[in-house]
Formats: C-alpha cells, structure tokens, sequence
C-alpha cells in the first residue's frame, strides 16, 4: 500500500459542514486519498478503537463523543505520511495549533479537535484494517 496513514474526520466537523473544507486541505497538502467511507461507529467500535486510551480519564467521553454521529474514515498515501499528516493538523489542543493546521482552522476544543491522524506506521496499518477490506482501498 505504499507510505500511508489514517484520518477520520470528527463527528462535531461533520456536522458543521466542514468534510469538504478539511478534505481540500488534505489534497492541497500532496495526500492522496485511498479508500473513504462515511459512517457512524457504534459505542463498542469507538470503544475498540480507542482501547490504547483505556485508563485515560477522558476515556468514556471520548469513546461517546467518538460515537455521537457520523464520520469521515480514510487512508492517505503520500511519502511519510504519518509524520507529515501530524504536521498538516496540528497539535491535539486547537489552542497549541501552528497556523495554517487543520486544528487551527477546524478545531473547537481539545476534546472535538476535528480530525484524527494515526501516530506511528504500525498504527496507521492497524487503523487502517479496523476501518476498510482490501477491496476498499485504490
Ligand atoms: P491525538 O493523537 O492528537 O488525537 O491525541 P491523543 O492520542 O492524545 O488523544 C486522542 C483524542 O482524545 C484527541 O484527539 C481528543 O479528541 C481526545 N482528548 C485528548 N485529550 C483529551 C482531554 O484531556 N479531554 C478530553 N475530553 N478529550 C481529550
């Protein structure tokens, strides 16, 4: 699959009427998209996905917020894909974020931050097979 990383646009951008906005940025940003679906996880998949943030205090909120409406799942192709992806949204908390970042633009709060980018290659791979079958991904 070559260099790639994963990315869900949060339910709270969904809702705003932001997929297009972040979607441009991601282009203009050398990404090529994959795979990508709209879709809405249960409680129990958000729960899965996030299972690395189990003792986390934030955890149940997260996983409930995560799950709240529907996101924007996809796969992004691009020469270091996992580090350059986190450098185009920015820090967790919008109010750390760099200008010209997805969070800086998108973000409302360090809990709905907009957008979600994978933090590792294997991680990318892992998140990449929760979301999408081979016959998904181009
Ligand atoms: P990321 O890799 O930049 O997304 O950040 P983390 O892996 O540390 O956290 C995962 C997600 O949990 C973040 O993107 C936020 O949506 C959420 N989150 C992080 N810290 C907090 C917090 O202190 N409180 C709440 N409610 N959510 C948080």
């Amino acid at each position: 699959m070559g260099n790639i990383t994963f990315t869900m646009i949060k339910p709270e951008a969904v809702a705003a009427n932001n997929i297009g906005g972040i979607l441009s940025m991601i282009e203009k940003g050398g990404f090529r998209i994959l795979a990508m679906k709209k879709v809405q996880l249960t409680s129990e998949r958000a729960a899965e996905f996030y299972s690395v943030h189990k003792e986390r205090p934030f955890y149940d909120e997260l996983v409930q917020y995560m799950s709240g409406g529907p996101i924007i799942a996809a796969i992004l192709e691009k020469d270091n894909a996992v580090a350059d992806f986190r450098t185009l949204i920015g820090a967790t908390n919008p109010a750390e974020a760099a200008e010209g970042t997805i969070r800086k633009r998108y973000a409302t709060s360090l809990s709905e931050n907009a957008i979600h980018g994978s933090d590792s290659d294997d991680n990318a791979k892992i998140e990449a097979d929760f979301h999408f079958s081979s016959q998904e991904i181009f």
